[in-house]
């Protein structure tokens, strides 16, 4: 596929440009995307004439902004492929989804000799909730190693797991190397042990066509910021009946059915995890966000962000002192390491360029260790990128190169 240049994509972003009206060359959609119009006006209005709290107000306005609150629980809902808006659990982003069943679900299912599989390549918020619970409860962690080719190696998963497996928690895709999971089979290998699978979606559920019935996993969470909405939000799915079956992890307001000093009743879920006064705007702007991206498409996303991916593997690769990570496939975010080079000089350089990439571990020391770097240099793609992108970027790269030669 020949990814044209995507201006009519990128004058959506007002984010795209500097203040003097100049190109933005922004490769750091990994960390968090830029944000249309679509979704800036949705949030604006909702902080504006449309505001008022929601579920308690007996006027008009509240009532409205109920309306429009669970409006975006269920475009969510099936956006993902959810089978009923019960499933979709609003929480500030995937860290507090995944924390939310590492302590509720965790907590009570757990026991002393129970074991946790995580991968190599999980970002830090889908390794520290399960060592915290782990600590508390006396399971353990195992480590599914990876692949020659850095994807999460299932045959390896497969002899890592036991009957005293309870949860195997793996990224969908990568924010390091953009290496893409096969959910389904790691959810058919999961369940053999009669184990749970949670999938860290943060990457994924912006690039990848999410159906929560066929990927058959049981837990799923990501970010609003990764999907071109706001800050502040995210979702945690869960299939119904594994969040009936868990208690709170937080207590307040909204989440409640009947409160007495004596003894207090919850809601069902989802409000039964959603305590206090909820992200009523974030949730329109995301109602907004996945509106934006399903006009776009999310297949043609993927097949494009691949596409600039491998374009830009291929040029670095020309580059005789430029090391590559990740699979050859990656879902649109490229690590790599310059000899001699740290990747927070090359950082600063390409900043000087107009060009903006992500440097540091990445939330991801364990995969650090295992690469046998301290840190990498990260390009991610986004809907709104192109090969202008890769371009000013390979410019910046010779420049640095020159400057260290
Ligand atoms: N998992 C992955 C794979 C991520 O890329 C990120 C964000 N970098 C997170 C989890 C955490 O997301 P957030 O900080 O939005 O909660």
């Amino acid at each position: 596929m020949n990814a044209p240049a995507n201006f009519d994509v990128k004058s959506d972003f007002p984010g795209l440009f500097t203040a003097d009206g100049a190109r933005w060359h922004y490769l750091d959609t990994a960390a968090t995307a830029q944000k249309p119009r679509a979704v800036i006006d949705a949030m604006s209005r909702a902080l504006g004439e449309d505001y008022a709290t929601v579920h308690r107000g007996v006027y008009g306005r509240s009532a409205q902004m109920t309306l429009g609150y669970e409006a975006a629980r269920r475009r969510v809902a099936q956006f993902i492929g959810a089978k009923s808006e019960n499933e979709v659990v609003f929480v500030r982003g995937a860290t507090e989804g995944i924390n939310l069943v590492a302590a509720s679900w965790g907590g009570a299912n757990l026991r002393e000799g129970d074991r946790i599989v995580l991968s190599t390549l999980e970002h830090h918020s889908n390794i520290v909730p399960w060592q915290l619970v782990a600590e508390k409860t006396g399971a353990c962690i195992d480590v599914c190693p990876l692949t020659e080719d850095h994807c999460i190696d299932l045959e390896a998963l497969e002899t890592l797991l036991t009957p005293r497996t309870k949860m195997v928690a793996l990224a969908h895709v990568s924010n390091v190397l953009g290496s893409m999971l096969d959910v389904r089979k790691a959810a058919d290998l999961a369940h053999s042990v009669g184990a749970k699978l949670l999938v860290d979606g943060c990457q994924a559920a912006p690039r990848l066509a999410l159906d929560m019935a066929a990927l058959d996993c049981d837990f799923y969470a990501f970010s609003a910021h990764k999907l071109y909405g706001p800050t502040g939000i995210g979702v945690l799915w869960a299939r119904e009946a594994l969040l009936e079956g868990m208690t709170p992890w937080q207590g307040g307001g909204a989440m409640i059915d009947q409160v007495s000093f004596e003894s207090t009743t919850y809601a069902p879920p989802p409000q039964r995890f959603e305590a206090g006064t909820p992200m009523i705007t974030e949730a329109i702007a995301l109602h907004a966000a996945v509106d934006y991206l399903a006009a776009h498409g999310v297949d043609q996303a993927l097949d494009r962000e691949c596409e600039l991916a491998s374009q830009l593997r291929e040029q670095l690769r020309t580059l005789n002192s430029v090391t590559l990570f990740g699979p050859e496939r990656s879902a649109g975010i490229v690590s790599f390491a310059m000899e001699g080079v740290h990747p927070h000089d090359l950082g600063t350089i390409l900043d000087e360029e107009n060009v903006a990439i992500r440097a540091g571990h990445h939330c991801a020391q364990p995969l650090m260790q295992h690469l046998g770097v301290p840190a990498t240099a990260r390009a991610s793609f986004g809907l709104y990128s192109d090969e202008s992108d890769i371009e000013a970027l390979m410019r910046g790269i010779e420049r640095t190169q020159r400057i260290f030669g």
